[in-house]
């Protein structure tokens, strides 16, 4: 099928074996590729109620029609039953390997079983050969890459740090500092004893129309670099005083909106004293990895891609810490270990917040006093984390998990959904961002509808109010179910103005099919749906925010951040499981999954 490679490989650590075969073509019809076909072959193969890091559970690495195939295009998506939520994980990561792991011949991994030593994978012009990887045992992610790329030139090498091999829920898997983040992706993989994998080729993909995907890509990069200067110079740090602005920057473990020393760790902050140079993602326009060095001190520090925006917020305001080289420092050690920063952020947030409180001592954290702002104690608990040291073994489990240490006081002040920390925006002002996180498929995330693209930056729901707005969340997710299969960046294609026609007509000209609007967003709806089936299978919690959203006002001295109406909050769950057809515990009808062709 156009559009596609053809070939997905097939491999089990437990017997060392590697197999290729046919993509199936209907399935990448049906789900088109990245998290939709993730989802669909992690229902089918992870036996029900698995843990996450036992060897039956798969860890599916997959491209969409899309990867490698224009502008806002180097993406590849990584789905698994998680090890932080229990749910289905899906992350995806920019950088160079998608298209890579495409030339390399293959349009999906599905990787099961589980080794007793590490390996590594090497793809290469449509072949595949498992490797030893004990002098890989313990790297950085970093000399990992350097090493393999070292013996294989040319190559592109996605892998885990430490924090992957010690099986921290919140490891990531890398492809240089671009990071398939969120739900311990990085966990399974060390659950399976893959250190590595390295792609290297030059296997072209079939298009059908490639003249008309050039010039939907080429226009669409072109709108972005008129409209996103500001993002294509700051990258997504931008964001940090805007939100701030709106006294809807979670701050001191989200008691407050609002962070007073902002100017000190913000974007231009950053561009000021510690900027180098541009980095992108292949073949993008808008470059928005902004390169960082820190010269003398401390925390001195050769390169860093970022920090991003919720990379500030969770090390920086979240833990009242205005020493932006602490950031700049946490963010590489983050990237080095292979460890989620929102999640190892708003961990040290919240025992700062636990310490505040009085609920624990220095002795709770091997001596460590955790007052706000210490950033000196986050730099001490990253590598123990990464290393699952001390105390940094409760924490690798994350925030929700590491209370069960600390009792009902600790669990009352961790800010989750669903066992995954928060992104950064404040829900009690932003009712309709903060339902989209209580919705999202995967936990707590603010990319499965980006709504506060539409509540905060553009300001849609003040009129009438978010409840009259449903559609809109429902149609989000399913775009960006939709965004994360044929896989394309949502920063890109968001200011490129990727519109439902604008993917339908890209989709077409990808692959050769002859869909209409109303099919790819039937699509989405199989995604998503398929998302809910599987986590339902799996026990997934409700849909909720948590308790202190409901009972805690913002502390930050200006009005209406007042608590969440919990009412309201119900109220509106209940229209937005009647407007997708669920009932009024969530779950799809019978019917719904007949006619999605998911019975
Ligand atoms: S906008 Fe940023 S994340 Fe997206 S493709 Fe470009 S460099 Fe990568």
């Amino acid at each position: 099928m156009n559009g596609y490679t053809g070939q997905t490989l097939w491999v089990d650590l437990t017997r060392q074996t590697v197999e290729v075969k046919a993509t199936d073509d209907d399935a990448a019809r049906r789900m088109l590729g990245g998290r939709g076909l993730g989802i669909a072959l992690l229902t089918d193969l992870a036996p029900a109620g698995v843990d996450p890091l036992a060897p039956e559970n798969p860890l599916i690495l997959a491209t969409g029609p899309y990867t490698g195939a224009g502008v806002f295009s180097a993406f590849f998506n990584v789905t698994t039953k998680s090890p932080l939520t229990g749910l289905a994980a899906a992350s995806h990561c920019g950088g160079k390997w998608g298209p890579g792991f495409k030339r390399a011949g293959f349009d999906a991994l599905v990787v099961t079983g589980s080794a007793v030593r590490p390996f590594y994978l090497v793809l290469e012009e449509g072949r595949a050969v498992l490797k030893d990887a004990d002098h890989l045992r313990g790297l950085g992610v970093f000399a990992t890459e350097a090493k393999l790329q070292a013996d294989h030139p040319g190559a592109e090498v996605a892998c885990i740090g430490p924090a992957g091999e010690k099986r921290v829920r919140f490891a990531t898997l890398m492809n240089g500092h671009r990071a398939a983040g969120r739900g311990g992706v990085g966990a399974v993989m060390g659950s399976k004893q893959l250190k590595a994998i390295v792609v290297k080729g030059k296997i072209g993909t079939e298009l059908f129309d490639r003249e008309k995907v050039k010039a939907i890509s080429g226009q669409g990069g072109k709108k972005a670099l008129e409209v996103a200067q500001a993002f294509a110079k700051f990258g997504s740090s931008i964001a940090f005083d805007f939100f701030n602005s709106k006294h809807a920057l979670p701050t001191r473990n989200f008691r407050g909106g609002h962070f007073p020393d902002a100017p000190r760790i913000n974007a231009q902050a950053l561009k000021d004293k510690y900027f180098v140079k541009d980095r992108g993602c292949l073949t993008c326009p808008l470059k928005c990895g902004n390169v960082h060095q820190v010269k003398e001190g401390p925390y001195r520090l050769e390169e860093v891609e970022g920090p991003e925006y919720e990379t500030l917020m969770a090390f920086g305001s979240n833990c009242g810490n205005s020493n932006l080289e602490s950031i700049l420092m946490a963010n590489l050690l983050c990237n080095d270990l292979g460890m989620d920063t929102i999640t190892c952020g708003n961990t040290c947030a919240w025992l700062m917040d636990l310490y505040e409180s009085g609920i624990i001592a220095d002795s709770d954290v091997d001596g460590i006093p955790m007052p706000w702002g210490r950033h000196e104690s986050i730099m001490a608990l990253i590598p123990r984390i990464g290393a699952r040291q001390g105390i940094g073994d409760v924490l690798a489990e994350g925030s929700y998990r590491a209370a069960g240490k600390w009792g009902e006081r600790a669990l009352a002040r961790v800010i989750h959904a669903k066992k995954q920390e928060y992104p950064g925006y404040e829900s009690r002002r932003s009712f309709g961002t903060g339902f989209s996180l209580a919705t999202s498929s995967r936990g707590a995330c603010h990319l499965r509808a980006q709504l506060y693209v539409n509540e905060l930056f553009a300001g849609e729901f003040q009129e009438k109010g978010f409840e009259a707005h449903i559609g809109t969340i429902i149609d989000k997710e399913h775009f960006l179910a939709v965004a994360d299969s044929m896989l394309t960046c949502k920063f890109g294609m968001r200011n490129a103005g990727y519109t439902w026609p604008v993917l339908t007509e890209l989709y077409n000209a990808l692959t050769g099919e002859t869909l209409a609007v109303d099919d790819l967003k039937r699509i989405g709806e199989r995604i998503w749906t398929l998302e809910r089936l599987y986590n339902l299978r799996e026990g997934v919690e409700a849909d909720t925010l948590p308790p202190r959203l409901f009972t805690e006002d913002l502390d930050d001295g200006r009005p209406g951040g007042e608590r969440v109406d919990e009412k309201r909050f119900l109220a509106a769950r209940g229209l937005y499981y009647r407007a997708r057809g669920w009932d009024a515990q969530g779950r799809p009808s019978d019917q719904q999954r007949l006619e999605l062709g998911l019975v």
